[in-house]
Formats: C-alpha cells, sequence, structure tokens
C-alpha cells in the first residue's frame, strides 16, 4: 500500500509496535492477538475500527463515523493510543505547549539587558533589547542604542543610559577590527562578502561602501538558545526520559532500553528514538532529538545508514526545528492493564500539560 502523505501516524505506530514486540513476552502475547508480528496498515486500520467498537475514544471514534479502512485518512495521537489500550497497553500522552515569546525566559549575559515594556520613541520597537537611552530633557522619552545615533534624537538630549549591550561573540567589526562587536552589530544585507560593523563603524560604511544594513540585536549563537527555550520542557522531558537510569557524565552514545516516543504535532507525527546533549564553547548546553520521519524513504535512509554518510542530517533535529505551538509525546508504561481499569482507559486526555 502506498501511504506517502497520510501514512505517517500508521507507520509510526508500527515502529512504536515493533520496539514493543522485542521488548516484553507480556506485550507480545496481547498485542494484536498474539500474533508476534507488526501488523500491516489495513489490519491495524480494522484493529483501530475495533477498538472503537470496544467503546474507546468515543469521540475520536465520532469524528471518523467509525469507519477507517480502505481509507487514505491520517490518524493521530488519540487512534494511536486506542490502538494499543484495547490490548491494555498502558499507551499514555502529555500535551506539551510552547512558550509564545523568546523573551520571558532565561537570558545569559551577553544577550544584554531587556527593558520590558518600553519602546524606542523613534524607531517604535518594543521592548528596547540593550543599552536605552532616557532623555532628561523630554519626559517619557526612550530611545534603543541603534537610533541614539539618529539627529531626530538631538533635540531630546542629553541621556542617561541604562542597562547592557549584547555582545556578539566572535563577531569582527569588518573596518575597525575590533573582535566581539559589543552593542547593536550591522550586518550587511549581501552576503557576499559578508560585512559586520559595530555602531561607531556604520554610518562612516555606509557612505564609502554604499551597503544597507540590517541591525542584529540578539547575538546570533544565540538564536539556538532562544530556539532552545520555546519547548525547553518537552526537551527537558525527551532528556529525562532516555537518560534516567544513567550517570549525568560521560560521553559518547549509550544505548538505553527505553521505548522511542510516538510524537506527534498538528499535520504531522514522527518517532523520536533518542536524544543528543552537547555544550558550546559559550558553556550553553544545548539538544538534538533524534528522530525517525516517515516522510524521508526508507531506501533513502538505508542507503545513508550503510554509506555511513549524511545519515545524521535524516535523523538530528534541532530545536530550531520545533516551529509549532503544541506537541504530543506518547509513551508506554510498563505492564498491562487489569482488566477492572479497561473502562476507565476507554476515556482519552492527557496524562499531563506542560507549559514551557
Ligand atoms: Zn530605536
Ligand atoms: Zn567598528
Amino acid at each position: 500500500m502506498i501511504d506517502r502523505g497520510w501514512g505517517c501516524g500508521w507507520r509510526n505506530a508500527q515502529m512504536l509496535v515493533s520496539a514493543m514486540l522485542m521488548r516484553s513476552t507480556e506485550w507480545r502475547e496481547s498485542l494484536f492477538g498474539g500474533c508476534g508480528y507488526v501488523p500491516d496498515i489495513g489490519s491495524l486500520q480494522a484493529w483501530l475500527e475495533a477498538a472503537w467498537h470496544a467503546g474507546f475514544d468515543v469521540e475520536g471514534c465520532a469524528q471518523f463515523g467509525g469507519s477507517v479502512q480502505q481509507s487514505l485518512r491520517w490518524i493521530g495521537t488519540t487512534e494511536v493510543i486506542s490502538l494499543l489500550r484495547v490490548f491494555r497497553i498502558r499507551a499514555q500522552f502529555i500535551d506539551f505547549v510552547g512558550t509564545h515569546s523568546a523573551h520571558n525566559i532565561f537570558r545569559p549575559q551577553h544577550l544584554g539587558s531587556l527593558h520590558h515594556s518600553i519602546a524606542c520613541d523613534l524607531c517604535k520597537r518594543r521592548p528596547i533589547e540593550g543599552i536605552r537611552h532616557t532623555s532628561l530633557a523630554v519626559p517619557d522619552y526612550d530611545l534603543c542604542d541603534h537610533c541614539i545615533r539618529d539627529p531626530r534624537a538631538q533635540h531630546a538630549g542629553p541621556f542617561e543610559s541604562h542597562g547592557t549591550a549584547p555582545i556578539h561573540l566572535g563577531v569582527k567589526c569588518s573596518m575597525c577590527e575590533v573582535e566581539n562587536i559589543l552593542g547593536v552589530r550591522y550586518r550587511s544585507k549581501k552576503k557576499n562578502p559578508q560585512v559586520d560593523m559595530c555602531s561607531r563603524c556604520v554610518d562612516f560604511s555606509q557612505t564609502t561602501w554604499g551597503g544597507r544594513y540590517v541591525r542584529v540585536m540578539v547575538p546570533e549563537g544565540d538564536q539556538d538558545l532562544e530556539n532552545e527555550n520555546r519547548h525547553r520542557r518537552l526537551i527537558e522531558w525527551i532528556w529525562n526520559y532516555f537518560s534516567s537510569g544513567f550517570p549525568e557524565q560521560g560521553r559518547g552514545v549509550v544505548h538505553t532500553a527505553r521505548l522511542p516516543l510516538y510524537f506527534q504535532h498538528e499535520g504531522h507525527s514522527r518517532t523520536v528514538v533518542g536524544i543528543e546533549r552537547y555544550k558550546k564553547a559559550n558553556g550553553g548546553i544545548y539538544h538534538n532529538l533524534l528522530i525517525l520521519d516517515p516522510g524521508i524513504p526508507d531506501s533513502t535512509l538505508e542507503e545513508a545508514l550503510t554509506l555511513g554518510q549524511k545519515w545524521q542530517q535524516l535523523v538530528k533535529r534541532g530545536p530550531h526545528t520545533l516551529r509549532k505551538p503544541e506537541y504530543q509525546l506518547t509513551y508506554i508504561e510498563d505492564g498491562l492493564v487489569p482488566e477492572n481499569e479497561m473502562d476507565v482507559m476507554k476515556r482519552l486526555g492527557p496524562a499531563d500539560t506542560i507549559s514551557s
């Protein structure tokens, strides 16, 4: 059956089931009538209907009109949960909600100050980032570190400065050659050659080199950190899931006995099989999720793994790829659900909702 475009939910369920069959005799004997192998999509569809008819996920069943066989409809978390729970598997899911603002989060020192709810009276940017200049002559008049150099600001002087400037580690001013530009960084729109300017050099360069510049306030090295933070709790949860029981120290690859996680967001699902943690020169801790994506053809991944080349590009996904506001993770608890608890398991809801 060709399942490109709609089969991801089924394929991820198959990956999870295949790991479960190898893990526990109890599960193997219970899953799919004890057949001992991973059913094809058509059979899984029949099993899902059986789960619905047994009373699992009444709402979900109604959405599909109780029928999914011979159809190309894609399924999500609740269908996968029903498909497993009907065999007394303790499948649970958690909703993860990302943070909407990158600004209410931990920021290391070199990101510079953030002046909450203060807007620049010239460029109107809010909040002002880095150094803020408050007029001593005009009440309630603030400027950012870029606009303080604007001739239109002169009438409001003198100014008092507050806060700390961001430091652009590893970025050198192309004109005065100062290392680690402090304050506003001006990056040429033209990439080739890439020109960076500090705020003292930019006016001069604009007249001599005629370049156009964009101002960069957040040091770019830390865009990664902002991304990490948007779904911080999701990443933390996955890290704890795979790393619990292992010593914190230690380098290299650790094989754990943890089952993969069914990973859903709106419109697509994937399977998380692990997580990578590394430290950058700036001291920050960063992660990559190790993900099997049914959207990548098997043959592509197989070839990359056989050659030992480029497989990391297919499997590693950094936090910058977590662009959706919400994700769901499905995990399996040990053992089987006792008969007398099965009615409770028929109602599907998240085991937890975690906001970053
Ligand atoms: Zn401004
Ligand atoms: Zn300079």
